[in-house]
C-alpha cells in the first residue's frame, strides 16, 4: 500500500528525540502552557518575522480566537474561499459572524481578489485567504484591498507552515495568522495543536486571555474565553520536526519536481502550478478522467483523496447563506475534477515510479 501520507515513517525517523524529549516532560512535570510550548512560541515567532505567537489547542480555535480577539461577531461579514477545508468558515459562524465567499484563481486554487472586492460590503470586517494545499494567496493584492477598505487580513496557514510569498514567509504577511499542528500538516504534531502569529501586541494579548479563560491573572476574568491550550508533549515534539521542517519541504518540493517531469506530457492531467514557494501539503491532478484515475491507482494499492467533493457554499449548513450552483464556476469545476495523490516527505522514488506509470497507462501519454 502506498498512503497519501506516511506519519508511521515520519514518526520513526524522529523517534528517539521525540521520546528524550517526552521523558524530559516527565521530569520537569509540567504539561500545559510551560516552558516547552513558550520556546515554540519565540520560535515559530521568531522564524516568521513576527512579535508573537501564542500556542493554542488547534487550528480551528486558532481561527475562533483571532476573530474573536478582533471582536468580530454577529452582523460582522468576513469574506473567505469557498474551496477550503470546512473549518475555515466554520470559525466565522462560530463567533455569530457570517461568511461570505469569493471565487478561487483556476491556476492557483487561492481566492481571487477581483472576486473578493465584489463581496465587500459595509458589514465586511476581514478576508481569510487560505494557502490552500500549501501554495501561498495573492497577499499583495488581498492587503490592498484591506488597506483600501479597512479590513483585517487573516491568513488561514493551516496547510502552510514553511511557504513563502515573495521571500517572505506565510503567517507574517497579514495582519495576523492560524496554524494548525494536526498530525498529517507539514508541521504537525502526534495529536491536535494549532498556534496565532501576529505582530499586533493588542490581538496578541486579547488571544493570551482568551485562550485561558479569558484572564491575565489566575482567577480574575475580564472576558469569556475559552480554554483552548497547547499541552507540553506537543510542544516537545513539535519543536523536534521544527528542526526538520526545511528538510521535509525541501523533500516534498523534489518530489513535486519528479512528479511535473514525468507527468509533463500525459494528456488527460493537469499537474498544479507553481505561483510561488509552494511547500505542497498536498499535490492534486487535475482530470476529467478523475474517478478511472482514481481507481486504477486503487487497484494498485495506491491512496488517492478528494480535496473537496463539495464547496463550502453548496454545504447544507450553509443552505440559509442563499447561494446556489453555479454561483462559484471555478471552485465547483475544481470539487469535480481535483483529486490528491501520494506526496509526502518519506515516499521513495520507486513509489513515486509506480505511481506516475499507473496515470501515464490511464490518463493518456
Ligand atoms: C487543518 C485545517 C484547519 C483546521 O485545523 P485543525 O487543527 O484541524 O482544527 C483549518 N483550515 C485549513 C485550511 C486546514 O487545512
Amino acid at each position: 500500500m502506498i498512503n497519501l501520507v506516511d506519519l508511521k515513517r515520519q514518526f520513526q525517523s524522529v523517534k528517539n528525540e521525540i521520546l528524550q524529549e517526552i521523558d524530559a516532560v516527565i521530569e520537569r512535570g509540567q504539561y500545559v502552557l510551560g516552558t516547552k510550548v513558550r520556546e515554540l512560541e519565540v520560535k515559530i515567532a521568531k522564524r516568521l518575522g513576527v512579535s508573537d505567537a501564542i500556542a493554542v489547542a488547534n487550528g480551528t480555535d486558532a481561527l475562533v480566537l483571532t476573530l474573536d480577539g478582533y471582536g468580530i461577531g454577529a452582523g460582522d461579514e468576513v469574506i473567505t474561499s469557498p474551496f477550503t477545508f470546512f473549518a475555515s468558515a466554520e470559525a466565522i459562524s462560530r463567533v455569530g459572524a457570517t461568511p461570505v465567499f469569493a471565487d478561487v484563481d483556476p491556476v492557483t486554487f487561492n481566492i481571487d481578489p477581483k472576486e473578493v472586492e465584489k463581496k465587500i460590503t459595509s458589514a465586511t470586517k476581514a478576508i481569510i485567504p487560505v494557502h490552500l494545499f500549501g501554495q501561498p494567496a495573492d497577499m499583495d493584492e488581498l492587503n490592498a484591498l484591506a488597506k483600501k477598505y479597512g479590513l483585517f487580513v487573516i491568513e488561514d496557514a493551516c496547510q502552510a507552515f514553511g511557504a513563502s510569498y515573495k521571500g517572505r514567509p506565510v503567517g507574517g504577511l497579514g495582519n495576523a495568522a492560524c496554524f494548525s499542528f494536526f498530525p498529517t500538516k507539514n508541521l504537525g504534531t502526534m495529536g491536535d495543536g494549532g498556534m496565532i502569529t501576529t505582530s499586533d501586541s493588542e490581538l496578541a494579548s486579547q488571544i493570551r486571555k482568551l485562550r485561558a479563560h479569558g484572564t491575565a491573572q489566575k482567577y480574575y476574568h475580564d472576558r469569556i474565553g475559552y480554554n483552548s491550550r497547547l499541552d507540553e508533549l506537543h510542544a516537545a515534539i513539535l519543536l523536534v520536526n521544527l528542526v526538520n521542517i526545511e528538510e521535509w519541504n525541501g523533500k516534498r518540493r523534489a518530489l513535486a519536481d519528479r512528479y511535473r517531469q514525468l507527468l509533463a506530457d500525459a494528456v488527460h492531467i493537469r499537474i498544479p502550478q507553481e505561483a510561488d514557494d509552494h511547500i505542497y501539503h498536498l499535490y492534486c491532478l487535475e482530470s476529467d478522467r478523475r474517478a478511472e484515475l482514481m481507481a486504477a491507482l486503487a487497484k494498485a494499492n495506491i491512496q488517492t483523496g478528494v480535496y473537496y467533493p463539495r464547496c463550502l457554499h453548496l454545504q447544507e449548513v450553509y443552505s440559509g447563506l442563499g447561494y446556489q450552483e453555479g454561483d462559484f464556476p471555478v471552485a465547483e469545476r475544481l470539487s469535480e475534477k481535483l483529486f490528491a495523490i501520494p506526496m509526502h516527505p518519506f515516499l521513495m522514488e520507486e513509489e513515486q515510479d509506480q505511481i506516475v506509470s499507473i496515470l501515464r497507462q490511464e490518463g493518456g501519454n
